[in-house]
Formats: structure tokens, sequence, C-alpha cells
């Protein structure tokens, strides 16, 4: 006895092995503006700007020139720019899962959890009231006690310095294991200081979740991809809408589109710089595989 494979039940087999592939109908994104930071360029642009350079090239010699901003024979006091980022986080009402959010943005006080010299390197430049995490998940209709988890990129200070609003919550905290090991190994070192604080990596009072899978399907639509090179655990997080299609946020393997646009790696701000570009490669394939849009924090 044979049978006919029609379409309508290829299509139906393949609901039944696939993944849901979407969020569920209904699913609502916020993208959470937590106030501006402002910083050297240094810190994140690899490049010189050698456009009026007499050494000029078509194809840029930056990238193999690091650090930003430094002096030359020919400029010994360059302007050392500045640019301004915008603090970020989302927000996702899921049907199933309840409030996520993914990343929760620097401390309240950072002149008391950061102090000088990262408050004098990093000023904050806009913070007001509507920019405080709670204000900002109250002014989308929502509580932030209502949060069911609370998804990581990577855990620097300026996008984990909120977990001071979940401890002694049962509220799990999902972060890639490299970077978690790699927090408490910085912290209690003091290896790559200041990027990492002790203030809100309480072991004891947070519900951490660990995962090591490089793709990581947590939630219906939502993938966070292991995206190593600006820290060793870090994950950028694919949101996959039904209407409005696929987003991927990149927290910090992009700083400013430069990076992205022109493949430029960080500045002062790079740890690895082999897996960071082996990382854009693999979001440049997501990017046209998906069609996605990409959300740089700055
Ligand atoms: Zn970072």
């Amino acid at each position: 006895m044979s049978m006919t494979l029609t379409s309508e039940m290829a299509s139906q087999a393949a609901q039944a092995y696939l993944p849901a592939f979407n969020c569920p109908p209904g699913t609502k994104m916020h993208l959470l503006d937590l106030g501006t930071l402002e910083c050297d360029e240094g810190w994140y642009v690899e490049h010189l700007d050698l456009s009026s350079h007499r050494y000029a090239h078509p194809y840029g010699y930056g990238r193999l020139l690091r650090a930003g901003n430094t002096s030359t024979v020919t400029n010994k006091s360059p302007e050392n720019k500045r640019r301004e980022l915008i603090v970020l986080s989302v927000l996702i009402e899921h049907p199933q899962e309840g409030l996520i959010l993914f990343e929760t943005g620097c401390a309240e006080n950072i002149d008391i959890n950061w102090g000088a010299p990262l408050t004098d390197i990093f000023p904050r430049t806009v913070y007001n009231k509507e920019h405080r995490l709670p204000e900002a998940i109250k002014a989308t209709g929502n509580d932030i006690k209502d949060v069911k988890a609370v998804l990581f990129g990577h855990l620097h200070l300026d996008h984990a310095g909120g977990l001071e609003h979940f401890v002694g919550t049962d509220v799990p905290i999902y972060v890639h294991e490299e970077e978690f090991k790699h927090a408490c190994w910085a912290v209690a070192t003091g290896a790559d200081l200041g990027v990492y604080l002790s203030h809100y990596m309480s072991l004891d009072k947070l519900n951490w979740q660990t995962f090591n899978e490089p793709h990581l399907d947590l939630f219906q639509g939502i993938t966070l991809h292991h995206s190593p090179g600006h820290t060793p655990g870090l994950c950028v997080m694919q949101v996959n809408l039904e209407k409005d299609g696929t987003f991927i946020f990149t927290t910090d393997q992009f700083h400013i589109a430069e990076n992205y646009e022109m493949s430029h790696p960080h500045g002062w701000l790079a740890r690895d710089h082999t897996a960071w570009f082996n990382s854009l490669q693999m979001i440049k394939r997501l990017q046209r595989m998906f069609k996605a849009e990409l959300v740089l924090w700055p």
C-alpha cells in the first residue's frame, strides 16, 4: 500500500516536529529607555580616523590599529571625541510565560554603587524619574513585581546593575554559564576590574539559572545565541514576532553602528577579538537568514 504525501500533510508533519517558531499570538514587546551614559569613544571604536591622514587607505588601516583617539607622531594631542550611549532594556509580554525582561540597565544610585573613577569615565548624563527601571516598566502598563524571568546578554555593570530590584525574589535569572563564571571570577579576584561589580552579583539572594547551549530556545519565539568576544559568555537575543518579524537584540556585541556595519571591533572594551569577529559573522548570517532587524544598544 502506498500513500501520497500532500502538502497539507507535509505541513502538519513539519509542525509536529519543529518547535514553535514565532512568539505566541498576542505577544507585545517594549524597548525601555533607562537613561544615557557618555564616554570617550576610544572605549568602543578601534580605528583611528585616517580620512585626513596621509596614510589613508581605501580599505582602512584602522582594522589593524586598536585604541581610537590615540596620539600619533603627527598628532600628539588628538581631539578625544566622546559619544553618548543609551541604556536599554527589553520587556516582552509573552502570553505563555508572562513578563520577560532582557537586561536591567545600571544601578539606580551609581554614585554609591559605582563611585569614582567609574562615574568620571562613564558619567550618566540623562537619568530622570522615568528612566528608573520600575518606572519604565510601569509606563508600559506593567509592574516590575510581575516579571517572571530576567534574561541577560551579559553581566557588565551597565546591563545588570538593575538586578538590585530582584534581590531576595525567586525570579529566575538566565545567563550563559561562561558569563556567570567569568563575572564571579572578575569580581572575586579584581581581574577585569570595574566592568563587573559585586553589588548586583548576589550569590545567595538571586535565583541564578545558567545554560551552556550555543543556541538556546528558551521560550517560544525567543532564542539566545552565544556570541563571545566582548565578554566570554555574551548572548544576543532573537525574538520572532508573528506580525513584525524577527529582531536581534545585540547588547554590547556592538556599541555603535560602525562595529557592525564596518566590522570594526571595539576599542578598549574588546577582550577577545577573534571570538568577537566570529560572533559578528554568526550574527550577520542570522540577520540575512531571518531578514532580522538588529537593535544596537546605543
Ligand atoms: Zn559590556
